[in-house]
Formats: structure tokens, C-alpha cells, sequence
């Protein structure tokens, strides 16, 4: 079954729900739905996210870049990319990154029922698993929506939570470093920051400016005095 949002308003009976649901599901901060992780309860560490892979064409140089410069990382990945490329997921875990289930498919969870938040969950877990025979301790919903079930499906599973983000670099679409390089500046110890290393739509997407965004600001971060955590390395 999938809910619409005008028959949500309806049934609360007021419009007003209808720009309290919506603005539960999207906004980062919002906490409407559930507790959501967004920000690493320490101003001297970033942990930096990868979403939309595993992706052939980027996540091998990604994952040099971020050896080179001794960063771990975490990496929610897309189930149905995981079966296609079971090895390059082994090799991020191998090298010590936090894996996090972002769905199978990719759907927005906002309007999905119960049911198919489950399956979309539980067939990523399961692709993690066949791959690296770890199952991830968090999620996070595609576009960042959520709805009033997926918190309590997420607990109800037992996984760390949902998490969110503080920063993001809008680096989902292919365009030159600079933009990429500028809105990172914005970033600051204690954020989650939201980066892309795929596509949702298909892989082998071209993410170098993320890539690129990156070589200039891991060597500065560093000097600043930062360190990078994973998501499985942050208190919950
Ligand atoms: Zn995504």
C-alpha cells in the first residue's frame, strides 16, 4: 500500500498537518518522526558519508585518496549496486570503513508502507551481508525522507538508528570542483558530512569533482586538527 500525503491531511484533518508531515520527512534536523544521528557529539571530528554506491568507476580512487590521507569513511550503499559489485563493497570494509544500508532500490521511504520499508531494508542487509558477511548498524532514508514508520522499523530491527547529516556538499550531480570545494568550506568539526560516490539512478556515474573536492580540503581539515570517525565509531 502506499500513502498519500492528501489523504495524511484528511485524515489529521487540518492543513497545517500537511506542512508538519512534510517538513518531518525532509528536513534534515527534524526529529518529528524519531531521533535521528546528525551531528558526531564531537567538535573535533568530522565523519565523513558516502552515499549511492558502491560505484566502480569512482569508489577504487576514492577509497586511495582516503588511505592516502589514513580517513575512514562511511559508505550507505544501494543493494541492488552491492550485487553487482560484491568485491569493490568487500574492499571498503577490508579497508576499515563503517557500511550502511541506504535501501535496495532507492525509493523515497516517505510514502511507503511498512511492508515495503522492510523489504527495502532487509534485501540491502542482506546484499552487505552475502558481500562482506557484515550487517550495517545504520541506515539512511534516500533523499533524507522519512515518515512516521521508519524510525520504529528501524529499532524494531535492531540497527544503530537512522542517520542524517549536518553538511552536505550538493555534489549529486556532475559540475565542476570549485562549487563542491565552496560548499564544504561551510563544514566544521562535529558535522556529518553528506557526500556522493554514486549515482541512485546508475552506476559508473561521474563523481570526480567529489573526488577532487576532497584532495583540497583532507590535507587542510588535517592541519586544522580534525579527525575523522565513522558512524560506527559515534556514541548513538
Ligand atoms: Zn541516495
Amino acid at each position: 500500500m502506499i500513502y498519500e500525503i492528501p489523504a495524511l491531511c484528511a485524515a489529521a484533518g487540518a492543513f497545517a498537518a500537511c506542512g508538519t508531515y512534510t517538513w518531518g520527512s525532509v528536513v534534515p534536523s527534524a526529529q518529528l518522526f524519531g531521533p535521528t544521528i546528525r551531528r558526531t557529539g564531537d567538535a573535533s571530528t568530522i565523519a565523513l558519508t558516502f552515499d549511492d554506491g558502491p560505484n566502480p568507476a569512482i569508489t577504487p580512487p576514492l577509497l586511495d585518496l582516503l588511505d592516502r590521507h589514513r580517513v575512514k569513511a562511511t559508505f550507505f550503499l544501494i543493494g541492488a549496486w552491492v550485487r553487482e559489485a560484491p568485491s569493490l563493497v568487500n574492499d571498503i570494509a577490508a579497508r576499515g570503513h563503517a557500511l550502511g544500508n541506504h535501501t535496495h532500490t532507492h525509493p523515497s521511504l516517505a510514502l511507503r508502507s511498512g511492508r515495503r520499508i522492510t523489504d527495502e531494508l532487509d534485501r540491502c542487509d542482506d546484499a552487505i551481508e552475502l558481500a562482506t558477511a557484515q550487517r550495517p548498524r545504520w541506515m539512511r532514508p534516500p533523499f533524507g525522507f522519512r515518515s512516521p514508520l521508519l524510525d520504529g522499523i528501524v529499532r524494531r530491527r535492531g540497527g544503530a538508528g537512522v542517520a542524517m547529516w549536518s553538511a552536505w556538499a550538493r555534489d549529486w550531480k556532475p559540475q565542476p570542483a570549485e562549487p563542491v570545494i565552496e560548499r564544504l568550506r561551510r563544514a566544521r568539526g562535529g558535522d556529518i558530512v553528506l557526500l556522493h560516490d554514486g549515482d541512485h539512478r546508475v552506476m559508473n556515474s561521474d563523481r570526480s569533482h567529489t573526488i577532487a573536492a576532497l584532495e583540497y580540503w583532507l590535507p587542510r581539515w588535517k592541519d586544522s586538527g580534525i579527525r575523522f570517525v565513522t558512524l560506527n565509531e559515534v556514541q548513538e
